[in-house]
């Protein structure tokens, strides 16, 4: 069905040739091989082949050639380029509290991001009016003449990833079935991608971060909410429904007394989360517990989680044990995906993360008590090093699996550019297979 348009044209492939095309081009974009004999090694495909869809990709403007590059013996071969400014993404990333929005190129790398503070409970009429109001100072900064591929976007929630609607969130009141990709996509004109911010922390690691060619990752995030993303034998793991790795609302026994905002009680993240410390570090500030916390509450009126990493790195005790108890509760529940799913690298990321390295330490000592010898052998626990970057860079990583991939590329490649197709991004989902 994909393929109609595509053999009509010359010099582009015949449907059997499409997918050697879609690997040659993943190739290049994702610089796993530079010239056409590296394109040869790393795919397995023939010389004629790979110089045919080599030319193809150059007829079709998605390619360039190169410098030369270093001859192993014989003729130096030209490099081949990505033309990775032939268009622009345009990303966001919603969390519970804030929106980061961005401007990519076609490799998924970021030239400019925003930040404003936004209440995503307002709704979605309100926050998704703030992305596009950030998405059009973005684009007032663009250069001239290159015109906006693809929109990717992040949700602090479950989403249906084939219609890019949210499924009752339970922090975003408002946003359940909200069309949020049909809003996008018909303001902008361009195809637009939703999905959970935390599995698009864990793509974004996978292609641009630590995870790079690890096949099993685990992405914890810990912000206000928590939430895992799962990297399995180098793929996105989304599920079947799109909710894999939803940690944060999983019981834990000794909180039964605390409400959660999803209306359950003792979940993992109204105990362990941001939220939770902030709470937690305010009822020990107003008690006495704390002097250090009792003065940031008097001078700022509130006390964030924040403040709390703070306050524990200069010695406030009752700090240290709000961070360690927090370590403890996410260290035992990745415990259990540790076992489950025995990942060879685990990513923390999120707002509670950044804070200090009490809480990774405290995370680090409880996965490795609680986890089977062999599961932890090789196990590495660290800090997301892309950091508040993760969730755009994966948005940006999203939009190029798609329209780049098997399904998506013959619908739109013949008219060289995606925009002014928004319906490409209901057409078929490459993510859960390309990715
Ligand atoms: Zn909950």
């Amino acid at each position: 069905m994909v393929s109609t348009a595509i053999v009509d044209v010359p010099g582009v492939p015949s449907p059997d040739g499409l997918d050697a095309l879609v690997r040659v081009l993943e190739m290049i974009r994702r610089g796993e091989a530079r010239t056409r004999p590296e394109l040869m090694q790393a795919s397995g495909l023939g010389r004629a082949v790979v110089s045919q869809r080599v030319d193809q990709l150059k007829v079709l403007g998605l390619i360039r050639e190169g410098s030369l590059a270093r001859s192993t013996g014989g003729r130096a071969p030209r490099t081949l380029e990505f033309r990775a400014d032939a268009g622009l993404l345009l990303v966001a990333e919603l969390g519970a509290t804030g929106v980061s929005a961005g401007l990519a190129d076609l490799s998924g790398a970021l030239t400019r991001s925003l930040e404003k503070p936004l209440n995503i409970a307002d709704g979605p009429e309100t926050c998704l009016a703030v992305v596009e109001s950030l998405f059009d100072e973005l684009l007032d900064t663009a250069p001239a003449g290159v015109s906006v591929w693809g929109i990717g976007v992040g949700i602090p929630g479950p989403v249906e990833f084939a219609t890019g609607h949210p499924i009752a969130p339970p922090i975003m009141p408002g946003w359940d079935s909200y069309p949020v990709r049909e809003r996008l996509s018909a303001r902008f004109n361009v195809p637009t991608w939703v999905d959970n911010e935390v599995n698009l922390m864990a793509l974004g690691e996978l292609r641009a971060g630590l995870a790079r060619g690890v096949p099993n990752v685990v992405y914890v995030k810990i912000g206000t909410g928590i939430g895992a993303g799962i990297v399995s034998g180098g793929r996105l793991h989304r599920g079947a429904q799109g909710c894999a790795g939803d940690i944060g609302h999983v019981e834990i026994a000794e909180g039964e007394s605390v409400v959660c905002r999803c209306g359950n009680t003792g979940c993992l993240e109204a105990l362990a989360g941001g939220g939770a410390l902030s709470r937690e570090g305010e009822a020990a500030a107003r008690d006495g517990r704390s002097p250090q916390l009792a003065t940031v509450l008097r001078r700022n009126g509130v006390i964030g989680a924040a403040d709390v990493a703070d306050a524990a790195r200069r010695g406030d005790p009752v700090s240290f044990d709000l961070l360690a108890r927090a370590g403890r509760l996410v260290g035992e529940v990745l415990a259990t995906l540790v076992n489950f799913f025995n990942p060879s690298l685990v990513l923390l990321g999120g707002g509670v993360t950044a804070s200090g390295d009490l809480l990774l330490a405290s995370v680090r000592e409880h996965v490795y008590r609680r986890s089977l010898p062999l599961a932890t052998r090789d196990l590495k626990i660290t800090r997301s090093p892309l950091g508040r970057r993760a969730g755009m860079t994966g948005a940006a990583h999203m939009v190029t699996d798609e329209l780049f991939g098997l399904s998506t590329l013959p619908l739109w490649v013949n008219s060289g550019t995606p925009n002014g197709k928004p319906e490409l991004a209901g057409a078929a989902s490459a993510y859960v297979a390309a990715s």
